[in-house]
């Protein structure tokens, strides 16, 4: 990991947050997005900075594809290449399909998938001139056996899964690798949201009997980001604890 650099998408908190400190503990300069919250995004370049790395923080909305398109050309720029994409970045809007509406189902798909998209689509150029770049996208158990309750979440965390499969086919002839994280239960602030009895039963049906953590995940994407997985693209790393075993 020493030396190269990484584009992290929704970073600022939660399993985002957590890739960006393993990469930067690997010597890995980290170029990272936030939507909203300045503050939380100005606290980790602090926290990276510690690491000596260069890093740098970018307020966009993954969804927009034109913004995307000039962040990768922003990180190019200031950090001169890339050699791997995290696609973290990504919300719920849960409900019954009884009660969801268009725009919840639309805006879901937009920031969970398009945005895999944006950013894949825009970083592809300079990995294809360097011959070389490592894409991480993250999905979740909910994308591989679904959720009540999740259909507008499950749809776009399975979208990840066949849109990651599709571009290592398309790109591992240029030692592009594309690999898919799908994570179980990790404490962020997005499960925080979940009534307490629905935690406890998730953490129940874990074999580990926990909860995962943002680290959990961090360490997860060293292996796929490094040369430790050179062999390995389209592939689907469940980081669940058992919980799909
Ligand atoms: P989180 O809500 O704490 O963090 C999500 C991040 O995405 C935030 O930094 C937020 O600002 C950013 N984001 C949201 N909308 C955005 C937009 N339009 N443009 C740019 N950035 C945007 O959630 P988390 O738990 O850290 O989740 C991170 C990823 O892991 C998500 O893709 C999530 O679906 C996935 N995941 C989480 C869990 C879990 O149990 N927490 C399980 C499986 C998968």
């Amino acid at each position: 990991m020493k030396d190269k650099i990484a584009l992290i998408t929704g970073a600022s908190r939660g399993i985002g947050r957590g890739i960006a400190a393993v990469f930067a503990n690997n010597g890995c300069s980290v170029a990272f997005t936030y939507n909203n919250n300045k503050e939380m995004a100005d606290s980790l370049e602090k926290e990276l900075a510690v690491y000596n790395i260069k890093t740098k923080s970018y307020k966009i909305d993954v969804s927009k594809f034109d913004d995307t398109q000039k962040l990768v050309e922003d990180v190019l720029k200031d950090f001169g290449s890339l050699d791997i994409l995290v696609n973290n970045a990504g919300i719920t809007k849960d409900n019954l399909l009884l009660r969801m509406n268009e725009e919840d189902f639309n805006n879901v798909i937009d920031v969970n998938l398009k945005s895999v998209f944006n950013m894949t689509k825009a970083s592809q150029k300079v990995f294809l001139k360097n011959r070389s770049g490592s894409i991480i996208n993250i999905s979740s158990v909910v994308g591989v056996k679904g959720n009540a309750g999740q259909s507008n979440y499950a749809a776009s965390k399975s979208g990840i899964i066949g849109f990651s499969k599709s571009i290592a086919l398309e790109l591992g002839s240029r030692n592009i690798r594309c690999n898919v994280i799908a994570p179980g239960f990790i404490q962020t602030e997005m499960t925080s949201k979940l009534p307490e009895e629905v935690i406890k039963k998730w953490e129940t049906a874990i074999p580990l009997k926990r909860g995962g953590t943002p680290l959990d995940i961090g360490n997860s994407c060293v292996f796929l980001a490094s040369d430790l997985s050179s062999y390995i693209t389209g592939q689907v790393l469940h980081v669940d604890g058992g919980m799909l075993t």
